[in-house]
């Protein structure tokens, strides 16, 4: 935590010096996905800066509670309160429960996240868990005179709040420009004004999700839940609110005037937001019919790719962008960071062999402290790449024998490339994980086969069948045993 650390922050439009409210401890929210689909790549990009930045605060010392929800329930096909909740829409088409299609992609999420090695938060909530929360935040704001009902529904009442409060304030815009940028009221006639939006919405018969409240059967809205989870495990304040770059209008703006109707306060000191990954220069969107999933970019099997590319050559593509700026996905570009991915994880396998010198021809510290000076300067992790290449570019001309290093730097080289590679990035050695596979199967299987030639048939069978269930089958033959993947 020696590290001065400085974080653009979208509220205050400037880099600001990282000062967390209650150190070493760090609350950081972050919104997550509405899982009626699976995810896809752009959506990975926002969730893998997010890693980035909770891998960093935790690499410098802090003890980082990072809860990231999951949307189960009220987020609507359009952002005005418009159109029927996802999740259901897609419920009944699929003749399942709408928990099962949440169940579905909640696994799905899981599982491309732990692919691209991302941890997992320290909370996960979702919005059905919350109902009560949600409920209870509506009463305070309908008692402060916040918000209105009409018909068993309840809005948020944005002029009402805009007139002692900065509803704009974190896009940085007037209430007035917002007005004239905004759609006349459709089939809403009980909402009051043109921003207005639900924090209860009274449910059709037809509505599969819904509960029952003061108000209505019904559901709340989706900016609600945010409010409700974030406040619920994170307080009044805490210190990160993040998210992708087009929650900002909507979403991030509605929270942080639902937190401040509440308890008067903005939830987050930084709130932080990733920029669109896009395809020729269009906003990756399911509803724009533009999107891959990262499992399609690892087998190749699209349109729009040349080849497949492995989890880690992805992510090493995602990390190469820095969180803020917009990156274009295209097979060129894929290439390059094959190509950079290969060069890296090269040099690093050379790592381990490398002899010490008595001397040093180059001091490598200073090489370690620009690394941190690049993630200290808004997470920069471009330019921490960069500097990675400078340390691979060392390690190939020590191994060649053009470079000397001594003990000590050899060590610091080491600890760039474990804390940095490894650690900050969360990239992965996935050749030498290929290769270490059929070593770690063939020491079970000699295990197992020295049991069996003990007449210690209960321990061979356990070995056997662990396999089994694991995904792996062994094959007895004259020549020996065989394993396979089944
Ligand atoms: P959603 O499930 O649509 O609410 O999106 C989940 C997260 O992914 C949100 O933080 C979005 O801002 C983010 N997101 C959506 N599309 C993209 C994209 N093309 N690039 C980066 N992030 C995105
Ligand atoms: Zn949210």
């Amino acid at each position: 935590m020696e590290q001065n650390l400085f974080v653009y922050n979208t509220l205050t439009r400037k880099k600001e010096e990282f000062k967390p409210l209650n150190a070493p401890h760090v609350g950081m929210y972050v919104c997550g996905p509405t899982v009626y689909s699976d995810v896809h790549l752009g959506n990975c990009r926002t969730y893998i800066s997010f890693d980035l930045i909770f891998r960093y605060l935790t690499h410098i010392g802090y003890k980082v509670r990072y809860v990231r929800n999951i949307t189960d329930a009220g987020h609507l096909e359009g952002d005005a309160d418009e159109g029927e909740d996802k999740i259901s829409k897609k419920a009944k088409i699929a003749q399942l429960e709408p928990m099962e299609i949440v169940q579905k992609y909640t696994v799905g999420f899981h599982d491309v996240l732990q692919i691209f090695n991302t941890l997992p938060p320290s909370i996960e909530p979702t919005a059905t868990g919350h109902i009560i929360e949600q409920i209870e935040l509506i009463k305070i704001m309908l008692q402060r005179g916040y918000a209105y009902e009409a018909d068993g529904s309840v809005y948020f009442d944005v002029e009402k709040y805009n007139s002692t409060h900065d509803y704009g304030v974190l896009n940085g815009r007037n209430l007035e420009d917002l007005l004239n940028n905004t759609r006349t009221l459709g089939g809403q006639d009980d909402k009051r004004g043109k921003l207005d939006f639900a924090l209860w919405i009274k449910a059709k018969p037809e509505h599969l999700m819904k509960w029952p409240s003061p108000w209505s059967v019904g559901f709340p809205g989706w900016h609600l839940e945010c409010s409700a989870m974030s406040h619920k495990y994170l307080g009044d304040q805490f210190d990160i609110h993040g998210g992708g770059i087009d929650l900002v209008p909507t979403h991030h703006t509605n929270e942080i005037a639902q937190n401040i109707a509440c308890c008067d306060k903005n939830p987050a000191t930084y709130w932080i937001h990733t920029n669109m990954l896009t395809v020729n220069g269009q906003k990756m969107s399911k509803s724009l019919g533009n999107s891959f999933l990262p499992h399609e970019l690892f087998t190749g099997e699209h349109s729009i790719l040349d080849r497949g590319y492995s989890p880690m050559t992805v992510k090493f593509f995602i990390l190469q962008a820095h969180y803020r700026s917009t990156l274009d996905f295209g097979n060129e570009a894929m290439e390059a960071s094959d190509k950079g991915f290969k060069r890296l994880m090269n040099a690093v396998s050379l790592l381990d062999s490398l002899k010490p010198s008595a001397t040093s021809d180059v001091e490598v510290a200073p090489l370690r402290q620009r690394c941190y000076d690049a993630m200290n300067d808004d997470f920069n992790s471009p330019v921490l790449i960069a500097e990675l290449f400078e340390a691979s570019r060392i390690i190939n001309s020590v191994h060649d024998g053009k470079l000397k290093l001594d003990t000590a730097n050899l060590e610091v080289l080491k600890n760039i490339i474990t804390t940095f590679v490894f650690d900050v990035l969360g990239l992965k050695d996935e050749q030498a994980a290929n290769d270490d596979l059929p070593k770690v199967l063939n020491l079970i299987v000699n295990l197992r086969n020295e049991a069996k030639g003990n007449q210690d048939y209960a321990t061979s069978d356990k070995i056997r069948d662990g396999l089994q269930k694991i995904g792996f089958q062994l094959k007895d033959s004259k020549e020996g045993t065989n394993w396979s993947k089944i």
